[in-house]
């Protein structure tokens, strides 16, 4: 596949965004303790980035989502990975990658709700509200950007350019 020839966003630009949205979270949580829930695979990097910066006590777990098959979303989601701690009475921090259609934020809300967390809140660093088919409210999101399809820093395409500390927009096959 081909990448844009430049970034779309920088290591810079991301790591100054994320230095932000951690003030931000951690003014949110107003020195009360929080369970950071990271959205698998993709989440990883902008998680650890984010949370060395918060300053609030964080413990940390992770849920694994599928719902996507190449570049579309099928619709249907399921968690193949869930919380191992008791979210009960508990504050939950939500680190997703990005936000497209919404409906795989919605599928953990609806969990974590289930499993008793108090308060939910959102924290994606990516954000394409022109493609979101089910209402999501994250209280924070790092870049709104249109309809692209983008890849680095934690995005992949089956699986691909993970590891690529900039994130570049998908063009398609190679030519
Ligand atoms: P949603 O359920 O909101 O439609 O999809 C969210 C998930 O789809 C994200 O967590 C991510 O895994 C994947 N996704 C959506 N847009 C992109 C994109 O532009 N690039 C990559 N790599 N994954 C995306
Ligand atoms: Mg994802």
């Amino acid at each position: 596949m081909r990448l844009s020839e430049r970034p779309l966003f920088s290591a810079g630009a991301i790591a100054a965004r994320v230095t932000e949205l951690a003030e931000a979270v951690s003014r949110d949580c107003a020195g009360e303790p929080v369970v950071a829930t990271v959205v698998l695979k993709g989440a990883l990097f902008f998680a650890a980035d984010l949370l060395r910066q918060l300053s609030v006590p964080v413990t940390l777990d992770f849920v694994r989502a599928r719902s996507y098959a190449g570049c579309n979303s099928t619709g249907h989601v399921t968690l193949t990975l869930t919380p191992e701690q008791d979210l009960r009475d508990r504050r939950v921090l939500i680190i997703e990658d990005i936000l497209d259609t919404g409906r795989t934020s919605a599928a953990i809300v609806d969990y974590l709700r289930t499993a008793g967390a108090s308060d939910i809140m959102m924290c994606a660093l990516f954000d394409k509200p022109s493609r979101r088919e089910v209402a999501v409210h994250p209280a924070h999101t790092g870049f709104v950007v249109d309809d692209r399809f983008l890849v680095g820093y934690g995005l992949d395409y089956e699986q691909r350019y993970r590891e690529l500390p900039d994130v570049y927009e998908l063009l398609g096959p190679e030519v």
